[in-house]
């Protein structure tokens, strides 16, 4: 067991860090994290902040030396690095989780091989096995980068008659995979985390929307009938013994009309659809991951409430900083900023999250709460 007041280095800076280490500070462990950029969000709440690339060997030798556990809230990383970092430190979860969770050949072939469901799929590498893939398919199809995609960038949804040598010189990746398109009921999500000695608890499912790719809001517990919320749990248990978990693991999946629960990714670590977690939990997925990493006990997941997240994305910021002081006067309302100095269109700046007795009530409320930051910022209201 790695007690507070030891120190976790985190690989990654990003929000899932900061949250992370504002966490663990909570819990009394010091926090050290590597990140190339010094604006980060985690750097301001670590109490060591590198500022190198995750390939610096130098950089890595000193996150080794002043953690006593490491663990990441990233998934493009070098494993290379990580493979450094576990000869000279604990790391979870494994390198080697990593190493399937963040290419999307290696996880399809892992999941396929394993026996656990997912959408059909074809590997391409070119215009012309693209052509041909696309034959084997009978309706839509979905391209997926192979390597560094997130948030749905790095993906194209193609018609069957699409024309391939378009579409690959659009989506200017070595290697995708092709699969067909799934026509899901809902997106839900399972969290689980994992032990050193097998123990594990598995968060209820969280329902999640998206638009243009990005996580708009999760809803929790997902509006699922119980046997779909219980398959959802057991399969991503299944998934995480079977990939060799200690840590946390997300799992991504789309339910079909018919029940059937597909998997669509694995996140080896927290994830958005989790920060909910933080208010809608006795145990939040900050606090589990660090509980599963340093050996404690594993807490609590049955929900407090039900509630409902949204992602708030720069696009909010168009005219500049949103009007808070509404958020803040809402009863069950907790609103999560990140601390990044610029705005961007499609960047996650922070998180809203609001319990209520129902889920349709803290939809309702979220909407009414949004809706007039939305019109400042001319964008179209929530619905
Ligand atoms: P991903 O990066 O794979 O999680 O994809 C981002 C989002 O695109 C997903 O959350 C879905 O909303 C959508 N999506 C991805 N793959 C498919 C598919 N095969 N069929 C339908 N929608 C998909």
């Amino acid at each position: 067991m790695i007690p507070p007041g030891q120190t976790i280095g985190i690989v990654g800076g990003g929000q899932l860090g900061r949250m992370l280490a504002l966490t663990a500070r909570r819990m009394g462990y010091r926090i050290a994290i590597l990140d190339p950029d010094p604006a980060c969000p985690a750097s301001p709440v670590a109490d060591l902040a590198l500022t190198a690339p995750f390939d610096d060997t130098a950089a890595l030798h000193r996150l080794a030396q002043a953690s006593q556990v490491i663990t990441y809230e990233f998934e493009n990383l070098p494993i290379e690095s990580l493979r450094l970092l576990a000869s000279l430190c604990p790391v979870h979860p494994d390198p080697s989780v990593l190493h399937i969770c963040q290419h999307r050949e290696r996880e399809r072939d892992f999941l396929q091989r394993s026996g656990f469901p997912a959408p059909r799929y074809a590997v391409v590498s070119s215009a012309s096995e693209l052509s041909a893939a696309q034959k084997s398919f009978a309706g839509k199809t979905r391209l997926k980068s192979s390597a560094f995609g997130y948030d749905g960038k790095g993906q194209l949804s193609l018609e069957p008659s699409a024309d391939a040598a378009k579409a690959w010189d659009k989506i200017r990746v070595p290697r995708a995979i092709l699969e067909e398109h799934v026509p899901f009921l809902r997106e839900l999500s399972v969290i689980t985390a994992w032990d050193a000695t097998g123990g594990s608890v598995t968060y209820p499912p969280f329902e999640n929307r998206h638009q243009d790719g990005i996580l708009e809001r999760t809803l929790f517990p997902a509006q699922v009938p119980e046997t779909t919320a219980h398959h959802a749990a057991q399969l991503a248990g299944q998934i995480a013994k079977k990939i060799g978990l200690i840590g946390l693991l997300t799992v991504e999946m789309f339910e079909l009309p018919d029940g059937a629960l597909w998997v669509n990714e694995l996140a080896p670590r927290v994830h958005n659809s989790g920060h909910l977690t933080a208010e809608a939990c006795p145990t939040s997925q900050f606090e589990q991951q660090i509980r599963a990493v340093c050996g404690l006990p594993l807490g609590d997941v049955s929900p407090l409430s039900p509630a409902v997240m949204f992602n708030l994305l720069g696009d909010l910021w168009k005219h500049g900083e949103p009007d808070w002081a509404p958020l803040f006067a809402l009863p069950g309302a907790s609103l999560h900023l990140y601390g990044k100095a610029e705005a961007r269109p499609g960047r996650k700046m922070g998180h809203l999250t609001i319990r209520s007795g129902t889920i349709e009530k803290a939809i309702r409320l979220g909407n009414e709460a949004l809706n007039p930051l939305r019109q400042a910022a001319g964008l179209p209201n929530l619905a």
